[in-house]
């Protein structure tokens, strides 16, 4: 019997060892109760192996075996009111305190009492602390139910009732008085390793119960991630959305300002159309008048002889028919009518318009130098872009009035690739930097004669052939202008 008790305390005694190795491996979960389990595993595994060598070397050694074996049960007790309350200092010091009694106790009920003042002082230890630990499991599960919990409950009752069943049976057992734990007989051997198996089996589930704790734990890191995964591929979604969005913005905004463009050039037109509508008006009026008096002038000159006064008075009705024809063409250069637009060459529309300032240019002793190439045509009335080209030349004659040295105007053509420039340049003064950003705005003027009209209208005319109307310094000295016309379909 002897043999197989011994065997059996280093069996339990190295489940237990493989149960610290898994509560010391498991970091996951460290803290100071957790370490209640751990130190609870220590004990017991110590306990069940001082019982087991006391056979061999020394029954003082049971002194340990059952103080251990005590100290297990009360970490047992601590750890489990871990988990429904916080456990204050003041009871771990009192219950630690007290635990050093036991080996004090038992060494005096070893000395002066026998094997069964022995057990009943152990095992009634046991059964206070299954009940202790039965309550506060109770409470952890009221606060948390779990099968687990449940598990442990009734694993604490039966170690209580097995352990109370030990005390009863020794007790009664007659030969108990001198025998060591070694001699117990089956049943009372039976009983003893019921009462250690539920003990080892509360210490399986507990181990179950953090293993389930760490499965939690990680199913809601998992979860956390996953939803975070979620959120971050909905986000990056979102940005996708957004930058769809701000394309699509860039694109109607675009629109917008194109729109607006149009828009205010729209209005701009209105504008000059009403303008020049009224122009029209009011020059028109003293015309008809100055027309009709001319008329009646010449019917009641009719029968006299005065020839020359006739002739005179026919000039003056030519001249206000060539007024109203100027009007009519600039009335119609406002409400944008095409009907005169043709294709022109360059070389031609310059030639044409040549005739006009070659005198002024010759009179002035300005060089006037034309290079087009023939073979650029463009789309356009040829009436109006010669009063632009008429009134750069002017302008840059007016402005070469008062330099001194080599005066020249040159008139180019290029061709760039998607449009057709005729270039106007002079090396004159250039333009000032605080005319730069007016010098296309009505009535803006610099000369004690000049109306400021010129390249205010100039810019309309070139606007209205789809065109622009630029100027730039000449770095060596004067202006350029340029006109773009696109190239003709
Ligand atoms: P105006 O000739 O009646 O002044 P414009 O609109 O034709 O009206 O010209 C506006 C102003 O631009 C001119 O008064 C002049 O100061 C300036 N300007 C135009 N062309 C040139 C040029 N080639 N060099 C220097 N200044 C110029």
């Amino acid at each position: 019997m002897v043999d197989i008790n011994v065997a059996s305390f280093f069996i339990v005694g190295l489940l237990i060892l493989g149960l610290c190795v898994t509560a010391f491996r498991d970091l996951k979960l460290q803290s100071r109760f957790h370490n209640y389990w751990r130190w609870s595993l220590v004990f017991f595994f110590i306990g069940q192996f001082c019982f087991g060598i006391a056979a061999f070397v020394d029954k003082k050694v049971l002194i340990v075996a059952n103080t251990m074996v005590v100290m297990s049960a009360l970490a047992l007790g601590l750890l489990v009111r871990t988990w429904h309350t916080t456990l204050t200092r003041r009871l771990e010091w009192w219950l630690w305190g007290l635990s050093l009694l036991v080996p004090v106790i038992y060494t005096l009920v070893d000395h002066y009492g026998s094997y069964h003042h022995r057990v009943f002082f152990v095992t009634s230890l046991f059964v206070a602390l299954s009940v202790w630990r039965f309550v506060e499991l109770t409470k952890a599960h009221r606060q948390e139910p779990s099968f687990t919990l449940k598990l442990l409950m009734g694993l604490s009752l039966i170690h209580a009732v097995l352990s109370l069943l030990r005390i009863i049976i020794v007790w009664a057992t007659s030969d108990s008085a001198n025998r060591f734990i070694y001699d117990d007989p089956i049943w009372v051997w039976l009983n003893r390793w019921g009462i250690t198996a539920a003990y080892v089996l509360t210490y399986v589930a507990i181990n179950e119960h953090y293993a389930h704790k760490v499965w939690q734990q990680e199913k809601q890191s998992l979860e956390a991630q996953l939803a975070n995964q979620k959120l971050i591929d909905q986000l990056a979604s979102e940005v996708n959305e957004t930058h769809q969005l701000n394309q699509n913005l860039a694109l109607v905004l675009a629109e917008k300002n194109k729109l607006l463009t149009s828009l205010s050039s729209s209005m701009k037109s209105a504008r000059m159309g009403a303008m020049a509508s009224t122009l029209a008006h009011e020059i028109n009026q003293p015309l008809s008048a100055i027309r009709l008096n001319a008329e009646m002038v010449q019917r009641e000159l009719g029968a006299s002889d005065l020839a020359l006064v006739k002739t005179n008075l026919n000039y003056l009705i030519e001249d206000v028919d060539r007024i109203d024809h100027i009007v009519n063409k600039i009335r119609k250069f406002f409400y944008n009518d095409y009907s005169d637009f043709k294709d022109l060459s360059l070389a031609t529309l310059m030639d044409s318009t040549f005739d006009y300032v070659q005198e002024g240019c010759k009179k002035n002793g300005i060089d006037l130098m034309v290079n087009i190439d023939p073979s650029l045509h463009i789309y356009g009335d040829k009436g109006q872009l010669q009063m632009v080209v008429f009134n750069l030349i002017n302008n840059a004659m007016d402005a070469l009035a008062d330099q001194g040295g080599q005066r020249f105007i040159t008139v180019s053509a290029e061709r760039l690739h998607d449009q057709i420039n005729l270039i106007v340049q002079d090396n004159g003064p250039g333009i000032g930097p605080e005319l730069k950003s007016q010098i296309f705005d009505l009535f803006r003027t610099t000369k004690p004669d000049g109306m400021g009209v010129g390249l205010w209208l100039s810019r309309a005319v070139m606007e209205n052939h789809r065109g622009h109307l630029n100027f730039s310094n000449v770095p060596s000295g004067g202006a350029r202008f340029v006109m773009q016309f696109p190239l003709p379909k």
